[in-house]
């Protein structure tokens, strides 16, 4: 089975760590309160042992030294050197000088005991030297280094031995699922009915991760239930939608027609306030303005000229024996003389300002603004030329055998003196002298 690495699962991997610090510092307190009672007990034995030889042997040794038995002591010495530590031992006379002794003292680390012989001889207690018994502790030591060694050796395998399973057992009970709930968290959709199930031994009982699962699964039911719900609220909004834009397109529809309607009768309203205009200004018959029309207009003119100090000609024209042409031809012929005189004498007015109005029955009036009496009687004369040319017969005419006219024209500059209505006087004295003097005349005059 192979070992997940520490990017797979790097929690395990600080959890080893973990363990293995702490565990290594116990290991090591253990331990050496373990070698410190190890090499205590190892001290112990050694002593108990050079305890034990001054009871077997100092007895003997001392008889034997006393007597000078060098063989027996050397034998005793050697049996000494037998003994386990002991590496070294030698006898000195009273005076310190080494008279016997046997192996080695080259270590440093040793136990040195010196123990004083004492035998009786004769009832008298004496002392022929001391007894000098070296043990070296190379072998505690030594003992102590493999008893670590074992102890490194043995830990070193154990912590690979756990750390392989810490890992293994961390990977496959966390880490593998907690991959696997990643995976189902990036994945999510609530429209689909998957939903998060971990691959576990079986008979495992249920722990931690199971309740994330649980609780990630019981999210997802609730999310897809709210999503359902919004779903069917947009169906409902997009149906009051389409009901509600219907209903404003209806009333939109109605709203256009009524508007229309309104367009309509105000193109008619603007129609008749036209006509009306028209009526208002306008003679029905000749279809000149009329008299209200031509008060309106000469009150301007005559202010206009007034301000500027310019000439203003007003001419009274008045159809001659219009009565008896009535009178003889009719009403209805009358009238289409009527028509004919007006749009005769309309058409010699060539400049935009020169203007005729029907003033009254067979009456006309005709401004002339900035204009000299050079103008004004070339005007005139062009009107005589055209109703010359009309010729409408007037076999009733005292004054010719077609309709003549007869026009009283007034020129000034208009003033205090000069008023509206002392042109329009001074215009009607002078028709009804030209009417005086035969008709078919124009009279004269400036103010
Ligand atoms: P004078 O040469 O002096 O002007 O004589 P006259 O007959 O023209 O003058 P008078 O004022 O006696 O008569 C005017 C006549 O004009 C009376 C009327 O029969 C006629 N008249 C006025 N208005 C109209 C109209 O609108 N239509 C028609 N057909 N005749 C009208
Ligand atoms: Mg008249
Ligand atoms: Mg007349």
């Amino acid at each position: 089975m192979r070992i997940p690495n520490r990017t797979e699962t790097p929690i395990a991997y600080k959890l080893l760590l973990l363990i293995l610090v702490s565990s290594s510092l116990v290991t090591l307190l253990i331990t050496s309160i373990q070698l410190v009672f190890d090499y205590q007990a190892d001290i112990g034995e050694i002593n108990s042992r050079l305890h034990d030889i001054k009871i077997s042997y100092m007895e003997s040794i001392a008889q034997s030294v006393w007597n000078f038995n060098k063989k027996q002591y050397d034998i005793q010495l050697r049996g000494i050197l037998n003994l386990k530590d002991v590496v070294y031992t030698e006898i000195r006379d009273p005076n310190g000088k080494i008279i016997a002794f046997q192996g080695k003292n080259t270590s440093s680390q040793i136990i040195k005991k010196t123990f004083v012989l004492q035998t009786t001889d004769f009832g008298k207690s004496v002392s022929p030297g001391v007894l000098v018994v070296v043990a070296s502790l190379a072998r505690v030591y030594r003992h102590l280094l493999h008893k670590t060694l074992l102890i490194l050796i043995s830990q070193g395998i154990k912590t690979l031995l756990i750390s392989s399973v810490i890992i293994l057992a961390f990977y496959t009970l966390v880490t593998k699922h907690l991959w696997k709930i990643s995976e189902f968290t990036k994945t999510f959709d609530l429209n689909s009915n998957d939903y998060l199930a971990l691959n576990k031994l079986t008979g495992d009982s249920p722990d931690e991760l199971d309740l994330v699962v649980n609780a990630l699964n019981e999210m997802k039911t609730n999310l897809s239930k709210q999503q359902k719900q919004i779903n069917d609220l947009n169906k409902d909004l997009e149906i009051k939608v389409t009901e509600r834009t219907a209903e404003l397109e209806k009333s939109n529809q109605l709203l256009v027609k009524k508007n229309l309607e309104l367009n309509n009768k105000e193109s008619l309203l603007l129609k008749q306030q036209e006509e009306l205009v028209l009526l208002a200004t306008h003679d029905p018959l000749t279809s000149l303005y009329n008299r209200r029309k031509l008060q309106q207009d000469l009150e301007k003119l005559w202010r206009v000229a007034y301000r500027e100090h310019s000439l203003l000609a007003v001419a009274m024209l008045d159809i001659d024996h219009f009565k008896t042409y009535n009178d003889h031809y009719g009403h209805t012929l009358g009238d289409q003389a009527l028509v004919k005189i007006a749009r005769a004498c309309s058409k010699s007015l060539l400049r935009p300002f020169d203007c005729i109005y029907r003033y009254g029955g067979e009456e006309f009036i005709i401004l002339l603004p900035q204009i000299d009496m050079t103008g004004a009687r070339y005007v005139i004369s062009r009107i005589f030329q055209s109703l010359e040319r009309l010729r409408l017969p007037h076999e009733y005419s005292a004054t010719a055998d077609h309709i003549t006219v007869s026009i009283g024209c007034v020129l000034g500059i208009p003033s205090e003196s000069n008023s509206i209505d002392t042109f329009i006087n001074r215009s009607d004295q002078l028709l009804y002298k030209a009417k005086s003097a035969g008709r078919n005349q124009a009279a004269w005059a400036s103010i």
